[in-house]
């Protein structure tokens, strides 16, 4: 079952080109919130509700999806984990430690949304397309055999994130507003399969960049999903990204329109704006994807100077208003 929220935050089931909104079915429990948590909120009910949801669906009568706002299915995730280097990029190296940020929940934004991207003085802005995992039971120190019997479903991820900027680690180059376009919908775990097989591909202006599959995934979903619980308890809600294959990786900007596209899941677009106009050189990031290569085989490679810490030589915002 395809689950979003549209016009504002009313939860709907989608069915080919229309949804069907759901409302009625999900009751005061999941209406009584605000728009942003009824999603998390009917991921508890969903195990109870999902027949009702299902006839639903069935009776067919919706309106057209492009007559209807879609917002992100979860506007504001409890914990947006996002993995770290989880690709193993067509290198046959070893499989690399866990690693994940925290990226901002209010770096959320949906379908037709736009990225904008800050002054910040940043040497590019790229785009990482992600196959995410939505929470649907809390879930500690849960093993990888048991792990994906917590999950409510998937959908389509973009981890913009910025580089060489002062200071990194999740937060000043990856929690900025608006880098984390979420959508357009949630594809329950019943109905995805097996999310370890999936292929994951993104364009910008109809170009193609990215095109992978998660079966080249360092740490499976599921691995992902137990590691995480073994530090933080996950509740229901909470999105936990698999990373992206850096192959394929270029830069966003001012007016481009990104299209990501995850089989099973459906596409998602979003717009690109920066005020200040900045200019890249368009097409994938060859330096950077030759760089994720070497890496796999010496973790100690240097990266290229301009994807180095501190590597965009400008003042940062503030300083700039001082
Ligand atoms: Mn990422």
């Amino acid at each position: 079952m395809k689950l979003a929220l549209f016009d504002g935050g009313v939860p709907g089931v989608v069915v080919g080109d229309a949804i069907i909104d759901i409302s009625d079915i999900v009751g005061d429990g999941v209406m009584g919130v605000p728009g942003r948590d009824r999603m998390a909120t009917l991921a508890r009910a969903y195990p109870d509700i999902s027949g009702h949801l299902a006839a639903a669906s069935q009776a067919g009568r919706g309106r057209p999806l492009s007559e209807v706002r879609l917002l992100a299915p979860v506007p504001r995730p409890g914990k947006l984990l996002c993995a770290q280097g989880n690709y193993a990029e067509g290198v046959d190296g070893p499989v690399r430690p866990p690693a994940m940020f925290l990226k901002a929940p209010t770096s959320v934004i949906g379908p037709g949304d736009t990225v904008e991207l800050p002054p910040t003085p940043a040497s590019v802005f790229h785009h990482e397309a992600e196959l995410a995992i939505v929470m649907g039971r809390r879930a500690s120190r849960v093993t990888a055999e048991e792990a994906l019997s917590y999950v409510f479903g998937y959908c389509c991820f973009v981890d913009i994130s910025a580089r060489g900027v002062r200071q990194a680690a999740g937060f000043a180059d990856k929690s900025i507003d608006t880098f984390g376009p979420l959508g357009p919908w949630i594809v329950t775990s019943d109905e995805f399969g097996d999310p370890d097989d999936v292929r994951v591909r993104l364009s910008v202006n109809g170009r193609p960049r990215q095109d992978y599959w998660t079966s080249d995934m360092e740490r499976p979903a599921a691995e992902l999903i137990a590691w995480a619980s073994s530090i933080a308890t996950l509740e229901p809600g909470d999105v936990i990204s698999c990373g992206t294959n850096h192959q394929g990786l270029g830069p966003v900007q001012d007016r481009d329109v990104i299209e990501i596209s995850i089989d099973g899941i459906g596409e998602m677009t979003v717009k690109v704006a920066d005020p200040l106009g900045r200019s890249w050189p368009d097409g994938v990031d060859e330096e950077l994807a030759a760089y994720m290569r070497r890496q796999r085989l010496d973790p100690g490679a240097t990266p290229p100077d301009r994807f180095l810490i501190g590597a965009a030589d400008g003042k940062d915002p503030l300083e700039a208003v001082a």
